[in-house]
């Protein structure tokens, strides 16, 4: 049974990550940071007793910003397959904290790696690192390749570059089997509510049932290549069963604007959009990235991966289950005439 370890396995795409190996027969270990409130809400459904024999899941306490920590679990579970996934993954809040965030996204990387190399794994043990679509930034020229040379916008951004550079440089430097996924934005119900789909889809079925009023935005300008992330934490997995460690863009090739996505919600719910929707400088970033639309080829040739869901389906998608949501927090509301 093949042994797989994630950081990040309580965000969005870990708790479908861990779905899949769960699924492929894997053991599947995740590092979890203690908090004052329970943060495991996406991957609750796969927890079971590990008092019961037969458990495939464990959780293990760390953070990012502890190696030695890093290096003692890396020692204990002997993963076969290791999916770099946490970070401090938000763009606008790398503004505000930007040394914690070159610490956990960025350093944190680094200590990963040199646990795997001191832990004696560096020989056997597969690496993904979860790039970002956010390294190219500046637009340079579109669609965005593996070729594409970087200009970040963000703290975020900046990290994420260090990662990815440190990533090659562990492969080319003591031959590991490290890859890198350049992934474009990916969204889907368990999308953080902080994120611009998941804000929108949430506001405006709240607001279809009379739960809200308003939903405040920034630039409605930007345009992203989005897609949905269960499908690309397939990819993920299939990187890492190549033969050797490489670099790879995960996109749908296809890019709509901020806007696009709002006027696409409210037509679902048959609302009017102008109505509803504010403007708020505060959700303005200091250097914005305009324009992602990624090339996916070299993923489709090599992987054979393709994205099956575009944008109308994810948007279908995450606002059918936030309407669901929307629901049961209206009849709970009656029920306690609140
Ligand atoms: P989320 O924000 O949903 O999840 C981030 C995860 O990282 C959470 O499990 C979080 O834990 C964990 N984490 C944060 N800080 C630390 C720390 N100091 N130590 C250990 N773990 C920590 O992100 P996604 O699932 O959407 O993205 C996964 C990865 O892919 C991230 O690295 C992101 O930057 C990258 N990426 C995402 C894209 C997207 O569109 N979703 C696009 C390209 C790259 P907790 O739950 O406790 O906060
Ligand atoms: P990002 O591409 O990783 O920064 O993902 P986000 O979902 O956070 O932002 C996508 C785009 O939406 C960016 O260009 C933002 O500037 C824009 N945007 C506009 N209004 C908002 C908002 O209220 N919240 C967020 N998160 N982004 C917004």
């Amino acid at each position: 049974m093949k042994k797989a370890l994630i950081t990040g396995i309580t965000g969005q795409d870990g708790s479908y990550l861990a779905e899949l190996l769960l699924e492929k027969g894997y053991e599947v270990h995740g590092i979890i940071r203690r908090c004052s409130t329970f943060n495991t809400q996406r991957i609750d459904h796969l927890y079971t007793d590990p008092h019961i024999n037969g458990t495939k899941m464990f959780l293990h306490y760390g953070d990012l910003a502890d190696g030695v920590m890093l290096m003692k679990l890396l020692y204990q579970i002997q993963p076969d397959e290791i999916y770099h996934l946490g970070a401090q993954s938000h763009v606008r809040v790398s503004f505000d904290v930007p040394e914690y965030t070159g610490d956990v996204t960025g350093l944190g990387t680094l200590r990963l790696l040199e646990a795997i190399r001191e832990v004696g794994l560096d020989g056997k043990c597969r690496f993904y690192q979860a790039s970002s679509s956010e390294m190219f930034g500046m637009v340079q020229q579109v669609p965005q390749t593996e070729k594409t040379p970087f200009y970040p916008r963000s703290p975020y951004g900046c990290a994420k570059v260090y990662a990815y550079w440190l990533t090659v440089n562990y492969r080319e430097s003591y031959g590991m089997h490290a890859t890198n996924g350049i992934l474009f934005n990916h969204e889907s119900p368990r999308r953080g509510e902080t994120f611009v789909t998941r804000k929108i889809t949430r506001a405006a079925t709240r607001i279809k049932l009379g739960l809200q009023d308003k939903l405040y935005l920034g630039n409605l300008d930007a345009q992203r290549d989005w897609g949905y992330a269960k499908e690309y934490v397939e990819a993920m997995w299939l990187m890492l069963q190549q033969d050797e460690g490489d670099d790879y863009v995960m996109a749908t090739n296809e890019t709509n604007s901020v806007k696009d996505f709002v006027i696409e919600t409210f037509n679902l719910l048959d609302l009017d959009w102008e109505k509803y929707v504010d403007y708020d400088k505060r959700y303005e970033r200091p250097t914005e990235v305009d324009l992602l639309i990624g090339d996916p080829a070299k993923a489709k040739k090599q992987l054979g991966w393709e994205p099956k869901v575009k944008f109308k389906d994810l948007v279908k998608i995450m606002v059918d289950s936030d309407l669901v949501l929307a629901k049961q927090e209206l009849a709970y509301k009656q029920a306690t005439n609140g």
